[in-house]
């Protein structure tokens, strides 16, 4: 592979990741991600050009912003190495075509949605909803194909509002929250009836090992403090998509 692309490759999507940071940050705080340009949150310091960069800012800057020394989340390079990352592996996935530009949207719509979740425990229904309607009509181009994506959306969405509203009834409760029903529109679209078992398998085997996570981190979980789920959703099906037949044909080895 040549490795000029993939240098390109990975800047562009670290380039995309600096967009989605605009997209989650300005969410949240209810601004236009196109107005007004980038700035710093504390002192509205206006970005210049070497502040900008995905990744090398960050390191440049060491963390703080340039004029008001305010801290600036580590999250921000998070987002840009993660999306820079997921469009490398969709290239060595997929080369240069059709499928890595529809691929790079959906993963996109979920790094945004998945972020916004986490630091917010709300997942837009502008992203679910409009990424649910993009995955079915990407799924005509896509190795899932038309039959197989609308029967996992449709078995995804179902299975998801049953639990809901079971859980609520028997509970009465919220268990799992009304977004993360409308993902699964998108993510079942995304693997298809028969990678839905295993999407749900492993994002609950992530979801375990996320509250491990939060656990050591010291913040106590109780019982009821809810953990964000799409981000494991999102995570279970990103990985489908990256190397899910990969996994299933080491699964059928072993058994
Ligand atoms: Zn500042």
């Amino acid at each position: 592979m040549d490795n000029c692309l993939a240098m390109f490759v990975f800047i562009l999507g670290t380039c995309l990741g600096s967009f989605y940071n605009v997209c989650i940050v300005r969410y949240l705080k209810g601004e236009s991600v196109f107005w007004p340009g980038s700035h710093c949150p504390v002192c509205k310091h206006r970005l210049s050009w070497w502040e900008n960069i995905p990744l090398l800012s960050f390191l440049l800057l060491r963390g703080k912003c340039s004029r008001c020394k305010a801290k600036i989340s580590w999250l921000y390079p998070c987002v840009e190495l993660i999306a820079g990352i997921l469009t490398l592996a969709l290239y060595w996935k997929f080369g240069m075509g059709l499928e890595f530009f529809l691929y790079t949207i959906l993963f996109g719509i979920l790094i945004v949605a998945s972020f916004i979740d986490l630091q917010s425990f709300i997942l837009p229904d502008r992203l679910t909803l409009s990424g649910g309607i993009l995955a079915l009509g990407f799924s005509f181009w896509l190795p899932v194909g038309p039959k197989m994506g609308f029967l996992g959306a449709g078995s995804g969405f179902l299975v998801f509002w049953s639990i809901q509203k079971g859980y609520k009834w028997l509970k009465g409760q919220e268990g799992l929250g009304g977004g993360d029903v409308k993902l699964m529109i998108m993510l079942g679209a995304m693997v298809g009836l028969s990678g839905l078992p295993v999407l749900i398998f492993a994002s609950a085997v992530f979801a375990l090992l996320g509250s491990v996570f939060f656990w050591l981190q010291g913040k106590t979980i109780q019982a009821k403090t809810p953990i964000p789920y799409g981000p494991f959703l999102s995570l279970a099906a990103i990985l489908y998509v990256l190397a899910g037949d990969v996994a299933l044909d080491l699964f059928h080895k072993i058994l």
